[in-house]
């Protein structure tokens, strides 16, 4: 495989917005890693496209699996255009009564886990003198979200981290956006609409276009910001939202 191909590594891509990514890359001509802990639904998924996806187990939270799963890339692909730091998760509960643990399962894997494999894409990307890297943001980055503290702050830090990946790495060829979406129609939301966690009446309520994204909008963004389209586009926070953040909430 040429080292002009372009291909992609996407974290968490079994389902939600990581699959949805998966399958516009390919059909907009790219190669895909799919990598996840539930490596079974990825490869399950992959079947459907086996000379444009590579299904791989990949845990985020473990460095050597984050190794492991860049050389398999390379040596699937032959070389890595972009990562999609895509895979997250939540855990809901009061601030005062938050274990540590919790707080630390969620930090591991939405910042930590994206830190390891932005080090790891860059390893590759800066040698190679171009790349494109897109981080999982949220609206709940730059807000007060009651009852998912960790992963409020594990987005804000992704923020954080995504604008100083860009000025340390714009003049070596990389690019480093975000892509802050606001509800959207995967099993994250709807395992905890299902739990009685969370109703979706207010967030409709709370969101101008009066509804969920689905997952290929989100893909849109993240596939648009990894194209020459976006050849400028450096360091930018892009909301996906149906206006969610332009709102400040008050009613007319
Ligand atoms: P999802 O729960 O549907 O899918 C997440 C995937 O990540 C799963 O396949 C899961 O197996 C995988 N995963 C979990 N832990 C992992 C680990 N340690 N290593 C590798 N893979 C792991 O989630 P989604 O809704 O598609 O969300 C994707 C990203 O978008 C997350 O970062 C999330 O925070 C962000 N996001 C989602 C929403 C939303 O409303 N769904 C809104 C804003 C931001």
């Amino acid at each position: 495989m040429s080292s002009k191909t372009r291909s992609v590594l996407i974290t968490g891509a079994a389902r939600g917005i990581g699959w949805a990514s998966a399958e516009l890359f390919v059909e907009k001509g790219w190669k895909v890693t799919l990598g996840d802990v539930d490596v079974a639904e990825a490869r399950k998924r992959a079947v459907a496209y086996p000379d444009h996806m590579l299904a791989l187990p990949l845990d985020v939270t473990d460095q050597a699996s984050v190794d492991a799963a860049f050389a398999s890339h390379l040596a699937q692909w032959g070389g890595l255009y972009a990562l999609i730091n895509n895979a997250g998760i939540q855990r809901h509960a009061p601030l005062a009564e938050l274990t540590f643990e919790n707080w630390k399962a969620v930090l591991d894997i939405n910042l930590n886990g994206s830190f390891r494999c932005l080090q790891a894409a860059a390893k590759i990307m800066l040698p190679q003198g171009s790349g494109a890297i897109v981080n999982l943001a949220s609206v709940a980055a730059t807000r007060g979200a009651a009852g998912r503290a960790p992963y409020a702050a594990s987005k804000a830090a992704i923020v954080s981290l995504t604008k100083t990946a860009a000025v340390e790495w714009a003049a070596r060829g990389l690019r480093v956006n975000a892509v802050a979406p606001g509800y959207v129609e995967t099993d994250l939301v709807r395992n905890v609409i299902k739990e009685g966690r969370l109703d979706v009446g207010p967030i409709l309520e709370r969101t101008p276009q009066r509804r969920l994204a689905d997952p290929v909008e989100i893909a849109k963004a993240i596939h648009f910001l990894c194209s020459d389209e976006a050849s400028y586009v450096n360091g930018h926070v892009f909301h996906v939202d149906g206006g969610f953040e332009a709102d400040y909430g008050v009613p007319f």
